[in-house]
């Protein structure tokens, strides 16, 4: 389909933020826009698998909960298992008095994405493949208007750009906004047996019986490794898939970029002991992947096309640029909140860009304030999240090492991290609460 000359909002991207994005204009009475992505499919690349209760919420206003509810599996808890023993750590079926959706629902981003591509299609927008958008100037004629250019040689004019064009956001690099790194990458000192990750989706010879039908993370002192089953996927109908994760220590190297079957069983054997009650042996890899980790935010998820770089006055600048999820913000996929986050972003943002284009007169900086007052709030969100996924990380990776309190009181922070998982697996309340922010419920979208 070819490109149009002009829209009210391009959207640069067609991962779950630009198309849920785009369904959210829609639902506030936006229909001139456009949403465009460089490549000619979505990517076949499952990654996200946990979507929480207040994205479902989320997702309900703009009428696409029901579709991924039903084509994902629920679960009620995730645990961790730890020298041997399961111990329930958030029980997301406790949230039922506060939400439709007490659950934290299992679902492969490639199905969410195909979910939210076909409503959108429904709904009148196909997102048009593959166009590459390569540059972004402020129109001579208009101030207010942004020519976006295209790898084809094609130009679109637009007074909105929502760049939901992931993690190497080109809208964000032209747009000269920072990304800065939040891990101390710098120094090395953020660096965790998690920076490194493998990811695997695989099937088994003979069906396993694992230690619960929740999600769990096995802890052991050196790494840990998560499991969960997967729903039924019209790519592999026959066989239960599940879902494999684990940190490669340093002293690994490098992972292959495509792990083989028996790398990932050699995982699964190093620190999987216990996630099943029968024998594990990976029959198929049928997705598998090497990620690094970190996390980085954007200076700032609100700008205007510079007409000079640097320049922040309302002379030097051009039409308005947003930007959404890993454009905007990325961090580890430990607690599952990335896709999440980004989805919740593109949801709160529709009401706020359907404002802005019924201004007559943009050039007055008025104009901007609901879309400033977006991004400060939802920087600090993402800032809390990531703050939250590093303090998870940092649990998650104590080292068994003694040290001495006033030079004579021994202190085992890793012994105190495995009685206080065992004391939450008792204590309901807790485990609600941790539920509750997980679920992202604990804040108000
Ligand atoms: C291994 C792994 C596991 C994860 N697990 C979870 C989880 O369980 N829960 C969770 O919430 N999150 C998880 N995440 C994070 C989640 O995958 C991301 O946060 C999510 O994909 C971000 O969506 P997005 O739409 O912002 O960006 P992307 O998914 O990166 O999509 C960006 C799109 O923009 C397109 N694009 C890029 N540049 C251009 C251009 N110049 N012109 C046109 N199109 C362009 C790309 O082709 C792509 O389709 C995980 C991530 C990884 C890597």
């Amino acid at each position: 389909m070819a490109l149009p000359q002009s829209a009210d909002v391009l959207i640069v991207g067609a991962g779950p933020t630009g198309l849920t994005c785009a369904l959210s204009l829609l639902n506030q009475g936006c229909s001139n826009i456009v949403i465009v992505d460089r490549l000619q499919q979505g990517i076949n690349a499952s990654r996200a698998i946990v979507i929480h209760a207040a994205t479902l919420e989320a997702l309900n206003r703009i009428g696409c909960a029901q579709p991924v509810v039903e084509s994902g599996r629920s679960v009620s808890s995730v645990g961790f298992l730890n020298g041997g023993k399961f111990y329930r750590n958030s029980r997301f079926d406790k949230l039922a008095p506060y939400t439709k959706f007490p659950m934290a629902l299992i679902n492969t981003q490639t199905v969410t994405e195909q979910i939210l591509e076909r409503t959108l299609r429904d709904r009148g927008v196909t997102v048009l493949r593959p166009y590459t958008a390569i540059n972004l100037k402020r129109n001579e004629r208009d101030a207010q208007v942004t020519d976006v250019y295209f790898e084809g040689g094609e130009i679109l004019q637009t007074r909105c750009v929502i760049g939901a064009d992931g993690a190497r956001s080109m809208v964000r690099q032209v747009t000269h906004v920072g990304f800065t790194g939040l891990d101390g990458e710098d120094t090395g000192e953020g660096a965790t047996t998690f920076t490194q990750m493998i990811i695997a989706d695989v099937t088994f010879t003979e069906p396993v019986r694992p230690v619960t039908d929740g999600l769990v993370f096995a802890l052991s002192p050196d790494n840990g490794c998560l499991c969960v089953r997967l729903p039924p996927a019209p790519d592999y109908p026959e066989k239960e898939v599940y879902r494999i994760a684990a940190g490669i220590p340093s002293s690994l190297g490098v992972p292959p970029p495509s792990p083989s079957t028996e790398y990932v069983q050699s995982l699964l054997d190093a620190w999987g002991t216990g996630l099943f009650s029968t024998p594990a042996i990976i029959s198929k890899t049928i997705w598998a992947s090497r990620f690094r980790t970190h996390s980085a935010l954007a200076d700032t998820f609100f700008t205007h096309v510079p007409v000079t770089p640097g320049d922040p006055s309302p002379a030097g600048r051009g039409g308005v640029v947003i930007l959404l999820g890993d454009a905007a913000h990325i961090h580890p996929p430990v607690g599952g909140q990335g896709m999440n986050l980004g989805i919740r972003d593109a949801i709160s943002l529709g009401s706020v860009v359907a404002a802005y284009l019924k201004n007559e007169d943009t050039s007055d900086s008025a104009a901007d304030a609901p879309l400033q007052q977006w991004a400060i709030v939802r920087r600090e969100r993402a800032m809390t999240v990531i703050r939250s996924v590093q303090g998870l990380l940092w649990v998650l990776t104590i080292p068994d090492k003694t040290t001495w309190f006033l030079g004579f009181i021994p202190v085992n922070l890793y012994w105190l991290r495995n009685i206080v998982i065992a004391a939450i697996a008792r204590i309901a309340w807790v485990q609600k609460m941790i539920a509750w922010r997980l679920s992202g419920l604990a804040f108000s979208d």
